[in-house]
């Protein structure tokens, strides 16, 4: 990880956040700080907007501050850059926080698979692409006729899809891809697996959905086991889980929802219930305290380590800068990737 100039980690916690309140109180309106939901307390608190990438993505495109600070991972900072006006600068001030499944997809492994798969169904396939996806591969997406989708509206980009073609490609994520048609009614046999390396494209010609074999490691360590354990453990409560989780489990659970929908579901439920929740722990952590009349507790353990690498002096640094005319730690999406890459936003935008 980058070090960060010795001074801030010379400044106690109270230096940094007091500094850290003068500096937007400076920059006023000409900031706004974005900041997602699996972020660490200290950071998030100086949210001026705080969601799911897609209320995030919403909120990118729809800010007049020049100054946008994303506190996320780089597909987030990558997709409001895209979605911003030229004269607006974002920043990521903990520029080396990558999400692992958005690492595990590339435009030059889609376009094999979409040349293998076309070759079986001809021009009846639509790809789309989770938003946790690098901003080449949803300009791959945006030139072939996709969109992109969130765990938020997943289902309805399935469905405005699959009204145009007949197959979709889905990547990166094999799980959000596999409980969204499995809970649009399609059986289990008509979803494949691609896999570059042994998949033939014709053995999958009776599929309707071909995932790609992404995953993330936060929500796919949740098992059957300790959907188990937690029925054991809290008899009644309420289980939900996050549809980037194993099919098993969301089987097993009461519930699915993307990260608003947990939030909307921990909120909607009875006083005095329990809840156990599938998601990344630091926003479990907060609906429990948020929620003291009902029980929070999480399935297990999970948190994303590339989400918790952005720290109070992560975001003190880049607000120096701006402080100092020389913003930091700028994320730019630039040519044609920017420009294909918004044509599969815009289509998600619409839809939303
Ligand atoms: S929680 Fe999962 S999908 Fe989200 S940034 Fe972390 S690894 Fe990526």
């Amino acid at each position: 990880m980058t070090a960060l100039p010795s001074q801030y980690n010379e400044m106690t916690d109270e230096q940094v956040l007091a500094a850290i309140v003068r500096a937007k109180a400076t920059l006023g309106d000409e900031l706004t700080i974005l900041g997602h939901h699996y972020q660490r307390d200290e950071v998030v608190q100086f949210a001026d907007a705080r969601g799911d990438s897609l209320g995030l993505s919403q909120q990118a495109a729809r800010t007049t501050a020049r100054y946008i600070v994303f506190c996320g991972v780089y597909f987030m900072a990558e997709t409001a850059a895209i979605l911003c006006q030229p004269d607006q600068i974002v920043m990521q001030p903990a520029i080396e926080a990558m999400c692992p499944m958005a690492a595990m997809a590339n435009d030059r492994e889609a376009s094999k698979a979409w040349s293998a798969l076309s070759a079986v169904w001809g021009d009846d396939l639509i790809p789309i692409t989770y938003q946790n996806s690098v901003a080449e591969l949803k300009a791959f997406v945006g030139r072939n006729g996709g969109a992109v989708c969130t765990s938020s509206n997943a289902d309805a980009l399935f469905r405005w899809a699959f009204a145009q073609k007949r197959h979709i490609l889905f990547m990166p994520d094999r799980w959000l891809g596999t409980n969204t048609a499995l809970a649009m009614g399609i059986p289990p046999r008509e979803i494949g697996l691609w896999d570059r390396d042994s998949t033939d494209a014709a053995d999958l010609a009776h599929c309707r959905l071909v995932v790609w074999p992404g995953f993330c490691y936060v929500h796919s360590r949740f098992s059957v086991e300790d959907v188990k354990a937690a029925r054991a453990r809290y008899p009644g409560a309420l289980i939900i889980v996050h549809p980037e989780s194993d099919a098993a489990v969301v089987a097993r659970s009461d519930a699915t929802g993307s990260t608003t929908g947990i939030i909307d579901y921990v909120e909607r439920a009875p006083a005095g219930a329990t809840i156990v929740v599938g998601t990344e722990w630091h926003l479990v952590h907060r609906l429990g305290r948020q929620f003291t009349d009902r029980r929070v507790v999480p399935l297990r353990r999970s948190s994303c380590r590339t989400m918790e690498m952005t720290t109070i002096r992560h975001l003190l640094y880049v607000l120096d800068g701006i402080l100092a005319g020389e913003p930091r730690n700028i994320i730019s999406v630039d040519g044609d990737i920017a420009t294909w890459a918004r044509v599969a936003l815009d289509r998600m935008l619409r839809l939303s």
